[in-house]
């Protein structure tokens, strides 16, 4: 129950485990194929073009950046936490003037109204949001964003690694110009694969580049050819693709729109509602600072007074792995669970059940055992 690598499905982890495919195998070309047509719908993004390339969320950022911005472009980086700084990170060093907007507070999202003044402002090339921080477990209010930024004719990049395929995103309706993830969270895969859709205008933006990207290995112009050679069912080879994950992640995006993402989305939210029932239960504060920005893809939770990290290694001895604190201003004050991907009622219940006697034996005891338990069966009920 961390916040990634999640826990795979059965049927994903055997597509890992037959003969490896070759890179130009007729029966692997044909599931490329596929797990591009299927990405593009994950995503919400008929009008997209996918790109699957082997690297983690952080080439996934990069393949956005590198793109997209050249020396001197300013950049306006919404600001959540800690992969809002990474995004900042990776622009700086490719040549951006950034600008922040930053929340409030650690735990607050950042004012709408404040980004469209800096937007109104002008001068801006690209936008970028984390969906969901993952340091926080914040989740920005990544509609009203994007259209601001999409009215501005400002490009809009959204780093979804800890929302994609759990937080409701709809790219081309809501006009998003990069939605980009990785495979280890709420996609169901293990890690190893960095993928983005990308839309027209930022492919148009991109051929309109006066100098080259400076990465090869970060250049659409390399990754373009390929993705659209596999889903037209043609052999390419620019860099020899991770063929296992590649399978994986097709049967994975299969199940994932075989549940249907306005269903997946929900089930997200359901889940997360019972924790968060869980948390008020044994009167444990959360990062975040108000419900409207809690995330439905993973809970972070201020240790109650008298408890500190060691409630980490209790909970794991009571069969639960969660993971302990990640932004720098409160990382030893509270711990983080991760619920995406196939998080079920019954991976609720175990949770809460296995923290519960963890805190009970940290000294923070309910007045009955089971308050928190019997508070997410009741949300589950509902
Ligand atoms: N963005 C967010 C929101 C993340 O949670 C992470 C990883 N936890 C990343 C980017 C970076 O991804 P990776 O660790 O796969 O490089």
């Amino acid at each position: 129950m961390i916040p990634g690598p999640v826990d795979v499905d059965a049927d994903v982890l055997q597509a890992l485990s037959g003969p490896v495919p070759g890179h130009l195998d007729a029966g692997f070309i044909a599931t490329f194929g596929r797990a591009l047509k299927r990405l593009r719908e994950v995503s919400l993004a008929p009008g997209a073009q996918p790109f699957v390339v082997s690297g983690s969320g952080t080439l996934a950022m990069e393949l956005a950046v590198a793109n997209l911005i050249e020396p001197g472009d300013r950049a306006l980086v919404v600001n959540t936490g800690y992969f809002s700084d990474r995004m900042a990170h990776i622009l700086e060093r490719h040549g951006a003037k950034v600008t922040h907007v930053r929340a409030a507070s650690v735990g607050s999202a950042p004012d709408v109204a404040q980004v469209e003044a800096e937007l109104r402002g002008g001068g801006f090339k690209l936008m970028t949001v984390t969906h969901v921080d993952t340091s926080t477990a914040v989740l920005a209010p990544v509609e009203p964003l994007v259209k601001a930024a999409r009215q501005h004719g400002v490009l809009a990049v959204v780093d979804g690694v800890c929302a994609t395929a759990g937080e409701a995103f709809h790219q081309d309706a809501w006009g998003a110009d990069v939605y980009l993830t990785a495979s280890q969270k709420a996609v169901g895969v293990p890690p190893g694969l960095a993928l983005l859709t990308v839309s027209p205008r930022a492919i148009a933006a991109w051929k309109a580049r006066k100098a080259p990207v400076a990465s090869v290995y970060a250049d659409w112009a390399e990754w373009l050819p390929i993705m659209e050679a596999y889903e037209a069912g043609k052999p390419a080879y620019f860099a020899t693709p991770p063929t296992s994950l590649v399978c994986a992640l097709d049967v994975s995006l299969g199940q994932i729109l075989a549940e249907g993402m306005e269903a997946r989305f929900e089930r997200h939210r359901r889940m997360a509602r019972a924790f968060r029932a869980a948390w008020s239960a044994l009167g444990l504060k959360l990062v975040p600072t108000s419900e409207d920005v809690a995330a439905n893809t993973l809970s972070a939770v201020y240790y109650p007074d008298g408890v500190d990290a060691s409630l980490v290694g209790r909970v794991k001895a009571q069969g639960v792995a969660i993971a302990g604190g990640l932004h720098p201003e409160i990382k030893p004050r509270y711990f983080r669970v991760g619920h995406m991907n196939r998080v079920s009622p019954g991976d609720v219940l175990v949770t809460v059940g296995a923290i519960e006697r963890a805190l009970h034996a940290a000294g923070h005891r309910t007045a009955t055992a089971g308050t928190a338990v019997a508070a997410a069966q009741a949300a589950l009920s509902g």
